[in-house]
C-alpha cells in the first residue's frame, strides 16, 4: 500500500516579484509560496515534515466529494478532455472549459470558495456532450446527465444556502446529508446529544447522515467505512510520520491514527487534548474533519490539512517584546493611573506552512486557532498561530501589481515600504497582540462594557495606537528589534495611506465603514491630520488630478499617535460612552463619495484580484546507497501542472461514495 510520490513538475527559483503569481483567472490569482529555513532543519524534521505532507495530499478527493457528491465525476470528465483534447487549444469553446476547470480545482467542486454559488459555464452544453463522447470519457454519471448538473443554472445553485425560512439541508448542495429534512436531521441530532456531558463529543462531525430505505443513520468517515480509500493512504504517510517523530509529537500521531482507524469521536477528542498540550515539537500539523463552516448546521466537519513549523526567529521577537512588557507600560503616553502595576506580556507563535491540503488548498487562512471543542478549550486551552510566510507571498504578489506606485507619491516612502514593509507590518502586529490589548487598567467603578458598540473599534484603535506610538521609539533599535526607525517611517506612511484612502476600495461606493479594524484605521488617520493640520503633519497633495495622502513630519505624527493613545485609555479607562461615540462618529465612519469612487476606479484599473489562493512546494526524497540522506525542497509554478499531478498520484477516491 502507500504510493511513491515524484516531483513531475519543472521548478523554478525565480525571485522576481510578478514571479510570486503563477496563474489569473475570473476573480482569482495563484500564487506560490516559499518555506523558509526548511533547508536548516535537521533530517528527523525534513522527514517529519515530508511523510506529513504526503499525507496531506492524499485527502484531496475527500473535499471534492464533500463539497458536492458529482464533483469527482466532473473534475474527472473535465481533466479528461483536457489532457486528451486533440482540437484548437485556442478556441473559444475550449478556452471556457480550460477556465471552469482552472476555478473547479480552485474551489475543490463546481461552487465558489467563497460565495458558495454554483460557476457558470461559459462553453456549451451540447459543445461539452460531444467532447464526452468524442474522449470516451467513462463516467457513473450518463454524459447528458453529467453536461447539464453543469450548464443548468437552475439546479444545485448553492453549496450552502442559510437563507431565513428555507429547509437549509435540502436547499444546500453540500454532500453532507442525502435524502433528509432539516426536521429529520435536528429531530436525529437532537435525540443523540446528552446535555448533561460536561465533555460533549462533536456529534456529526465526521459523517453523512442518510435516509435509506425509511431508516436515517450516520455514513462514518473512518477506515472500512466512508472514504476509507483515501483515510488509508493518509494512515499509511502517518504511520510512517510517527516512526520518525519523538514525543510527544509521536503520541499525538498515534491517537489520530488510533481516530482514523475508529471513527469514534472521543478519540478525536484524545487527539486534541494530546495536540493542544504540546507547545515544544517544533513541526506541527493539522489532518483531519476539522471546520465546519461549509454544513449549513455546522456539525459536520470539512477535510483539511496544514503542515508547519515553528518560525524560530519570529517567535524570538514576540519573546523579547513580551519580556520588556513592563517596561512599555511604565512609559506609556497615557495618564499613569491607568497604567498597569504589573504586566504580562504574551508571546505569539508564528508558523512557516510547508505544505497546505484539503479545504485549505489552494485557498488558506493566514492564522490558525483550534480545537474547536469549547470544553478542550476550557480544560485545556488552545493553540492560535499566524502563518508567516502566507502572508509574505500575499505581500509580494501584492508589490508586483503597481499598486505603490499607483497610491504612494514619494519615491523615498516607497522605497522604505519596500525595504522595511514587511518587518514593520510584523512588528506592528506583534506589539498590537502581545502587548497592546493587554495594557491599561480600568478606573475604580467601570465594568468594562461601558462603551457598547463602540467599545471593538475604540478598543482595536487603542492597540493599533499602542503599537504605532512604540514602532517609533529608540528602546526598539535598543532590543535590537529594528535596525533603524526608518521601519516606523515605512509605517507610519503606508498605515496613514490606507486609512484615508486605500483600504476604501474593498467598501461599496455609497457604503459606510463597518467593519471595526477598517474603522480603527481611518479614526487614527483622520484624528490624526486634523489635530497635525497646523503644522502641516500629514497633507493632501494632488498631482495629475490624483489624490495622494503624504506625512511630511514622522516625529509630530508620533507625538499625535501620544496624545490619541492618551485620550483612547481615558475613554476605556473611565466607559466615557458619550466621547468614544463622538470620536467614532466623526472620523471613523463615513467616507467623501468623491475620493471613494476615486480609490476604487484606481485600485480596480490595476486588475488586482479580490480572491488569492497557492501551489504547493514539492519535496522529494534524496538517497544515497539505500538510505535518505536529505529531503530536497523546490517550488512549481505552473498551477494546472500541479493539479493534473495531484489527480493522477493522489487520487483514491471511487467517483461516486
Ligand atoms: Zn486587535
Amino acid at each position: 500500500m502507500g504510493v511513491i510520490a515524484m516531483a513531475l513538475t519543472a521548478c523554478t527559483e525565480s525571485k522576481k516579484e510578478a514571479d510570486w503569481i503563477v496563474d489569473k483567472f475570473d476573480d482569482i490569482k495563484v500564487m506560490r509560496y516559499e518555506v523558509p529555513e526548511f533547508e536548516n532543519l535537521p533530517l528527523n524534521e525534513k522527514l517529519l515534515v515530508y511523510y506529513l505532507a504526503e499525507s496531506a495530499k492524499c485527502g484531496r478527493d475527500i473535499i471534492y466529494d464533500q463539497n458536492f457528491k458529482y464533483n469527482l465525476a466532473i473534475r474527472r470528465a473535465l481533466e479528461s478532455i483536457y489532457t486528451s483534447y486533440d482540437g484548437d487549444r485556442s478556441c473559444e469553446q475550449f478556452l471556457a472549459m480550460e477556465k471552469y476547470l482552472k476555478k473547479v480545482w480552485f474551489a475543490n467542486g463546481i461552487h465558489h470558495h467563497y460565495s458558495n454559488d454554483k460557476f457558470r459555464a461559459e462553453f456549451t452544453k451540447e459543445w461539452f456532450v460531444e467532447q464526452l463522447g468524442k474522449y470516451n470519457v467513462e463516467s457513473p454519471v450518463a454524459h447528458e446527465e453529467l453536461a447539464d448538473i453543469i450548464c443548468n443554472p437552475l439546479r444545485y445553485t448553492s453549496r450552502l444556502n442559510q437563507s431565513a425560512g428555507v429547509d437549509m439541508i435540502v436547499a444546500s448542495a453540500g454532500n453532507y446529508y442525502e435524502g433528509v429534512t432539516q426536521k429529520e436531521v435536528e429531530r436525529f441530532y437532537g435525540k443523540m446529544v446528552d446535555l448533561k456531558d460536561p465533555r460533549p463529543i462533536s456529534y456529526g462531525l465526521n459523517s453523512k447522515l442518510v435516509k435509506e430505505n425509511g431508516k436515517i443513520y450516520e455514513k462514518t468517515y473512518k477506515i472500512g467505512g466512508m472514504y476509507s480509500d483515501a483515510l488509508e493512504q493518509v494512515v499509511y504517510w502517518l504511520e510512517k510520520a510517527e516512526q520518525v517523530a519523538e514525543e510527544p509529537l509521536k503520541t499525538t500521531i498515534s491517537l489520530l491514527i488510533k481516530y482514523y482507524r475508529s471513527g469514534d469521536l472521543r478519540d478525536f477528542d484524545a487527539f486534541n487534548v494530546s495536540w493542544v498540550k504540546d507547545t515544544t515539537s517544533r513541526v506541527d500539523f493539522v489532518n483531519g474533519f476539522t471546520e465546519t463552516y461549509g454544513d449549513p448546521l455546522g456539525m459536520k466537519a470539512s477535510w483539511e490539512s496544514v503542515v508547519n513549523f515553528r518560525d524560530e526567529a519570529a517567535c524570538e521577537r514576540t519573546r523579547i517584546i513580551s519580556e520588556n512588557a513592563q517596561w512599555f507600560e511604565d512609559n506609556s503616553p497615557i495618564n499613569p493611573a491607568y497604567r498597569k502595576p504589573v504586566v504580562k506580556g504574551v508571546s505569539a507563535k508564528v508558523i512557516t506552512v510547508a505544505m497546505l491540503g484539503g479545504d485549505c488548498y489552494p485557498s488558506t487562512p493566514i492564522g490558525i486557532n483550534l480545537p474547536n471543542a469549547d470544553w478542550i478549550r476550557k480544560e485545556h486551552g488552545s493553540k492560535s498561530v499566524t502563518i508567516d510566510n502566507i502572508t509574505y507571498a500575499y505581500k509580494k504578489a501584492a508589490a508586483g501589481s503597481g499598486f505603490s506606485e499607483e497610491f504612494v507619491l514619494r519615491e523615498e516612502d516607497r522605497e522604505r515600504m519596500k525595504q522595511w514593509g514587511k518587518l514593520s507590518d510584523d512588528l506592528h502586529t506583534d506589539l498590537h497582540e502581545c502587548l497592546g490589548h493587554g495594557s491599561g487598567q480600568l478606573a475604580e467603578g467601570t465594568t468594562g462594557t461601558e462603551l457598547g458598540s463602540y467599545s471593538s473599534t475604540l478598543e482595536e484603535a487603542r492597540a493599533d495606537l499602542f503599537a504605532l506610538y512604540y514602532l517609533g521609539d529608540e528602546k526598539l533599535v535598543e532590543l535590537g528589534l529594528i535596525p533603524t526607525l526608518d521601519v516606523a517611517k515605512a509605517q507610519f506612511a503606508s498605515y496613514i495611506m490606507n486609512g484615508m484612502m486605500t483600504q476604501f476600495s474593498r467598501i461599496e461606493l455609497g457604503k459606510n465603514v463597518e467593519e471595526s479594524h477598517m474603522r480603527n484605521r481611518k479614526l487614527i488617520a483622520e484624528w490624526c491630520y486634523e489635530h497635525g493640520k497646523a503644522d502641516n503633519v500629514i497633507e493632501w497633495v494632488e498631482k495629475d488630478g490624483k489624490k495622494y495622502v503624504v506625512v511630511n513630519d514622522f516625529d509630530a505624527l508620533r507625538r499625535l499617535f501620544g496624545e490619541l493613545l492618551y485620550e483612547m485609555q481615558r475613554i476605556k479607562s473611565e466607559g466615557d460612552y458619550a466621547a468614544g461615540k463622538e470620536i467614532v462618529e466623526k472620523y471613523a465612519v463615513k467616507i467623501d463619495p468623491e475620493l471613494h469612487q476615486e480609490v476604487r476606479e484606481r485600485y480596480y484599473a490595476l486588475g488586482i484580484e479580490p480572491y488569492g489562493g497557492f501551489v504547493n512546494p514539492e519535496y522529494t526524497l534524496v538517497e544515497k546507497g539505500g538510505e535518505i540522506v536529505d529531503v530536497e525542497i523546490c517550488y512549481p509554478a505552473n498551477y494546472a501542472e500541479q493539479h493534473l499531478h495531484y489527480s493522477k498520484e493522489y487520487s483514491f477516491l471511487p467517483t461516486m461514495n
